[in-house]
């Protein structure tokens, strides 16, 4: 049964995220040979047409409004209705990110949509499609099928493998206009203040080392930003560590910070509080440092080091420098 799918396009800073190239590669299994559709919208989406095309769209639909060059819930509202009543999908993915947890409810409320959210997994059985969801804060997990409808999911980072891109693979381009007048939108992005690490994104990031009240200060952050950096990773903390004013907000990871699921986890100093699991523990291997050996952490652990993490986490770091050296 074939489908056209329609794949939102985030962007970051003028960049694709590593996200939308994965929902391409869930829409092209869905599509079961219908077409699939990217939208991208901001004065730079023409610029963006080619990872699209060679990541599997088929059509892109540009929206160049400069006023979507910043994300806003009534621009970016405005933009993927209009889109959606044009393309008159069968299935929709965005990421499950800032955006798209903005936005999709909204738009699923107000086009009488079903929506999946955070879904880890997109697979086909009996023609139908069946989407994974984690439930009760990552200990289980659920599957969801529609029974009707246009179907819409969420897709959380890094859990969909992104397709190899095709170079040279093209796509057909269409510019769409929307009408954004200025008293529709009611909030206006003046400036753009980033809190997190530069570089790497937390939410997408393959590795992340995160500190949490064991680095004991703000500069005992600094062997884990060194590992971090040499492994093209990010950092990210415990809110024990974000509560002791140790790190900014923007690096919690757990049931009130960012859910992450990278390929490598490595936890220092954090003792793995239920609330701390729920963001990390879907990891692909975790590593923990801790120098309690009782700390719950080792329970979701592939591997443990009991040790004081100042001497663990420069040793490692000497390691992988002789590695890639
Ligand atoms: P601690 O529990 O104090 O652990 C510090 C650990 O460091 C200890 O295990 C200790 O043995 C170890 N240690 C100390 N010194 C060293 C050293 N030199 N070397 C190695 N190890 C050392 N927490 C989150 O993380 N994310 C959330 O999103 C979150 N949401 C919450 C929501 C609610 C509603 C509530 C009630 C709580 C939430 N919490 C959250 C808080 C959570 O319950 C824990 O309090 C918090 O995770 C503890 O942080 P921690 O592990 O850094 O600190």
């Amino acid at each position: 049964m074939s489908r056209n799918v329609l794949v939102l396009a985030d962007v970051r800073d003028g960049k694709l995220r590593n996200v939308s190239l994965e929902s391409l590669a869930a829409a092209r299994k869905v599509a079961e040979g219908g077409s699939v559709t990217a939208a991208v919208f901001g004065s730079f989406a023409k610029d963006l047409v080619d990872p699209l095309a060679e990541h599997g769209a088929d059509k892109v639909l540009v929206v160049t409004n400069h006023e979507l060059d910043q994300y806003t819930t009534d621009g970016y509202f405005a933009a993927f209705k209009k889109v959606i009543e044009h393309i008159n999908p069968d299935v929709i993915f965005t990421g499950h990110t800032a955006v798209g947890k903005d936005l999709s409810p909204r738009i699923a409320a107000r086009l009488g949509l079903g929506l999946v959210s955070d879904v880890t997994r997109v697979e086909l059985e009996e023609g139908r499609i069946v989407f994974t969801r984690p439930i009760y804060a990552g200990k289980a997990f659920v599957k969801k099928v529609f029974k009707e409808g246009t179907v819409f999911a969420t897709l959380r980072p890094n859990n969909i493998e992104k397709g190899e891109a095709d170079s040279g693979r093209k796509a057909n381009v269409e510019e769409l206009r929307v009408d954004v007048p200025a008293d529709l939108l009611r909030t206006i992005v003046k400036d753009v203040v980033k809190k997190s690490t530069d570089g790497v994104d937390l939410s997408e990031a393959r590795i992340i080392v995160s500190g949490g009240r064991g680095v004991k200060s703000a500069d005992g952050f600094k062997p884990l930003e060194e590992l971090a950096s040499l492994l093209g990773g990010a950092v990210g903390a415990s809110r024990g560590a974000c509560d002791s004013g140790y790190c900014d907000y923007a690096l919690q990871i757990g049931q009130t910070g960012k859910v992450v699921t990278p390929d490598l986890y490595i936890a220092c100093g954090i003792s793995g509080a239920i609330q701390h699991l729920a963001g990390m523990s879907n990891s692909k291997v975790i590593v923990a440092i801790n120098k309690d050996p009782e700390a719950p952490i080792f329970q979701v652990a592939d591997y443990g080091i009991v040790g004081d993490l100042f001497e663990v986490v420069p040793l490692l770091t000497e390691e992988f420098k002789k590695l890639l050296a």
